[in-house]
């Protein structure tokens, strides 16, 4: 959906650097650049194995939340919420002045977003957010069904609830930006995935098909791969979602989504279903996990249509114009892996779900870590990744837990 853009040359050649950074993700590009502002002579390089804006950092639905997630949200610990809230928002600030200065059109507006429940657990859980918000002293409006109707134009949801903390954008458009704006000085290699990591000599070796990387302080910012090259492995699990967009509609069903021009709308069950209508007129629909491994496009499609002409009957007839997939880091505890986890070896992955801006945050405080400078409590303030069992245990936990959310969130789905 967005014009050609040329890809940054693989590495096609050894190379020995200060800080090599792998995954030019969000986590990544921030860590990146913070490096440079705290480090300007080193040489720092940063690969990816697929290109700015295709891979998975331009897949996801473009929430990008200034305040905690619905299922983060925990009014009985205020100020620890207070400081991630606080921190989450100087990251979103950076965001939002890197895409000022940029020439390229994110669409990024301070839209807001609503929060819906269908059933008894959605209500339960928009009910424990507002407690959250109102706790938080921060505002937000209670929506009945007709009002949901009026706004969004469907009558799926019994409750709703519109927060203002949150920017949507165009989430390739937004990665595209971020690259960009990476100091000249620092090297980016796209197509270029680490194969192997190891040490030696006191230094870090990566192996690439066309080249190694050596370098003295290595980042890990690759989210849910992490655990490929051997970090993470006990901590972290790949989820696949997937998204569907409409073509523009025409004028006339567009007049029936609801008196907002363009609004975004995340799921009150971690199983729920994400929804946009975006300013060019288009709905976007998210749904589905899949645990390590993908699933085929037609049942994707299939289950992405089923989503949305539940909500939108009168999309009945409607093709999606593209449909895609995405891998997430998650955890099962949905804290994070963060850290210096071998000397000169840090790592920040498993974002959960929810990484445009906490990524941003985490890449940020990865390098002043490996910097030396003062770095807040992650573990206390975000989490710690807990431990999860080895296969085949842990694959038939996850089929019980999500049979079981499938079940308790079966009118959010
Ligand atoms: C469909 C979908 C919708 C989503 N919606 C939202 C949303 O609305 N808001 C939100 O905040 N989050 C959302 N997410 C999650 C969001 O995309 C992630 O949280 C975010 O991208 C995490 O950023 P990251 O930089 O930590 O990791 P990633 O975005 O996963 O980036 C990691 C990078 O590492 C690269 N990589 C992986 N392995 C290697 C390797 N071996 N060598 C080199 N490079 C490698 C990958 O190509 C990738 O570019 C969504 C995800 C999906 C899939």
């Amino acid at each position: 959906m967005l014009p050609e853009r040329i890809a940054t040359p693989s590495l096609s050649a050894d190379m020995a650097v200060d800080t090599a950074i792998i995954g030019a993700g969000y986590t990544g590009i921030s860590a990146a650049k913070r490096m440079h502002e705290l480090a300007p002579s080193d040489e720092i390089a940063i690969i990816d194995s697929s290109e700015i804006g295709e891979g998975n950092p331009g897949r996801n639905s473009g929430f990008l939340l200034e305040i905690a997630l619905a299922n983060d949200a925990d009014p009985s610990q205020l100020d620890r919420m207070r400081q991630c809230n606080k921190l989450i928002a100087a990251s979103l600030g950076k965001i939002v002045k890197t895409v000022e200065n940029s020439s390229i059109d994110c669409q990024l507006k301070r839209m807001g977003t609503y929060r819906g429940a269908a059933g008894r657990q959605g209500l339960k859980s928009l009910h424990q957010y507002a407690a959250f918000l109102e706790a938080a002293e921060l505002p937000y409006r209670d929506l009945n069904r007709e009002e949901m109707e009026q706004h969004l134009g469907t009558q799926f949801y019994q409750r709703g609830l519109y927060s203002p903390h949150c920017y949507l954008a165009q989430p390739a458009a937004l990665i595209r930006c971020l690259a960009d704006e990476l100091p000249d000085k620092i090297h980016l290699f796209e197509n270029t995935p680490a194969i192997s990591l190891k040490q030696s000599s006191g230094r870090w070796l990566i192996k690439t098909a066309n080249g190694e990387i050596s370098a003295k302080k290595v980042m890990l910012a690759n989210n849910a791969f992490a655990k490929s090259l051997g970090i993470g492995m006990s901590q972290l699990v790949a989820m696949y979602t997937y998204a569907g967009i409409t073509p523009v509609l025409d004028p006339a069903v567009l007049q029936t989504l609801g008196s907002d021009t363009s609004w975004g709308l995340l799921p009150t069950h971690r199983l729920g279903s994400t929804l946009r209508k975006t300013e060019d007129g288009r709905l976007l629909v998210r749904c589905l996990y899949a645990y390590e491994k993908e699933i085929n496009s037609a049942l994707v499609r299939q289950e992405l249509s089923r989503n949305l002409v539940k909500r939108f009957p009168q999309l009945a007839k409607t093709e999606f114009e593209h449909i895609w997939g995405g891998a997430v880091g998650f955890t099962m505890n949905g804290g994070a892996v963060f850290g210096e986890v071998k000397p000169g070896l840090f790592v920040s992955a498993g974002c959960n779900g929810g990484g445009v801006v906490k990524g941003s945050l985490f890449g940020e405080l990865l390098a002043d870590l490996a910097n030396g400078q003062p770095v807040p409590d992650i573990s206390a303030l975000f989490g710690k990744a807990s431990w999860m069992p080895p296969e085949p245990i842990r694959s038939l936990g996850f089929k019980l837990v999500s049979g079981l959310e499938r079940f308790r969130g079966q009118a959010e789905i």
